[in-house]
């Protein structure tokens, strides 16, 4: 396995590859390999599929042939943090804090510290915050970017829709994007079961096409997962997570290149 790094890197990362400054409360700092590939990036984009931790993508690695192609390339593990869940690590890798230093445990919340959309404004940039409605991407960051990116339609086709049209239309120098339906699938089936296959090919198709658009205007990026998940061993419930298990806690991270 690749070296390990942190969540905590995210935030430094884009805030070096866009000349920003250094966010203040951040206890990350940039990752020299995704720094020396992407430098000179007008625009950077990340996009997470929820839940599709490095555990569940080597497991699967057949059914998401771009995915384990993009990483075969360029490929860190990062570990998440603690809770492993979701709205505490997309409120990481747009601060760079763990939950002491940002405060978010849970969507609704305020963050206690500055996010990297704090420091776009300063610098007279904007950032998009995408997702749905009614989870992290719609409820945190869409609320705290500049521009506002809750999928019209409730499902990750109305996400992959969001982020293109503002790429196109906005083109905004930040974009971060939650793309839940994996991790609704890996709770529903659990991460080991078969009935995740379509689920997951439909993520690989989808994060080729989004890819593609996005390099073509203009986007360097990031793909990385917010956790991953373990069998509950309760065959009626599927998967869970939130634990420092490797299942929940490690993640893949690949980085792309704008045309
Ligand atoms: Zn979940």
């Amino acid at each position: 396995m690749s070296t390990t790094r942190s969540m905590t890197d995210i935030a430094p990362t884009v805030a070096a590859l866009l000349e920003l400054r250094p966010l203040a409360g951040a206890t990350g700092s940039p990752i020299p390999e995704v720094f020396s590939d992407l430098e000179g990036a007008e625009r950077i984009v990340i996009l997470a599929p929820d839940a599709l931790g490095q555990w569940q993508l080597e497991r699967f690695a057949e059914q998401m042939p771009y995915l384990t192609s993009l990483c075969s390339e360029r490929h860190l593990v990062l570990e998440s943090m603690m809770p492993t869940i979701t709205p505490v690590n997309f409120a990481t890798m747009v601060s760079g804090c763990d939950l002491d230093g940002h405060g978010i445990r849970s969507k609704d919340m305020s963050f206690t510290c500055e996010t990297l959309f704090d420091v776009l404004e300063e610098a007279g940039l904007e950032g998009a915050g995408c997702g749905r409605e009614t989870y992290t991407g719609g409820q945190l960051l869409a609320r705290v970017a500049q521009i506002d990116g809750t999928a019209a339609v409730p499902d990750d086709a109305g996400v992959e829709e969001a982020v293109l049209r503002i790429a196109e239309e906005n083109r905004p120098a930040f974009i971060i994007a939650q793309i839940g339906g994996t991790d609704d699938h890996f709770h529903r089936f659990g991460p080991t079961s078969k009935r995740m296959i379509p689920k997951l090919r439909e993520m690989d198709n989808r994060l080729e096409r989004m890819v593609a658009e996005l390099r073509a205007l203009g986007y360097s990026g990031m793909i990385v997962a917010d956790h991953g998940q373990h069998d509950s061993g309760n065959p009626e419930k599927g998967g869970t997570h939130g634990t420092d298990m490797d299942e929940d806690r490690l993640v893949p991270l690949t980085w792309f290149n704008a045309c």
